[in-house]
């Protein structure tokens, strides 16, 4: 786990900031498969052309994150690489 300075810096380099944050979780109102499909592509699509994102899918393993798209990778695509 990087250090405050280090993980602002991380935070602040990161191509999700601003509205395009929303493609990286689920919507509370659930969604239907094609549409999560869709969702997961266009935030990996961002994590395609992010400056961290190394660090970010380093992170969210270290962090075992449950939820969402990190470092251009979803949840079962993180945890075939736990148990990899
Ligand atoms: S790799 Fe993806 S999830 Fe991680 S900071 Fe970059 S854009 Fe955000």
């Amino acid at each position: 786990m990087p250090g405050d300075g280090d993980f602002r810096e991380w935070q602040a380099k990161a191509a999700c900031r601003g509205p395009q944050a929303a493609a990286f979780y689920p919507p509370a109102s659930g969604e239907r498969r094609d549409e999560r499909r869709l969702r997961e592509r266009e935030a990996k699509e961002i994590c395609d052309h992010c400056a961290v994102v190394g660090r970010c899918l380093e992170m969210a393993l270290a962090g075992r994150e449950a939820y969402g798209i990190w470092g251009g990778t979803n949840e079962s695509e993180r945890r075939v690489l736990i148990e990899a």
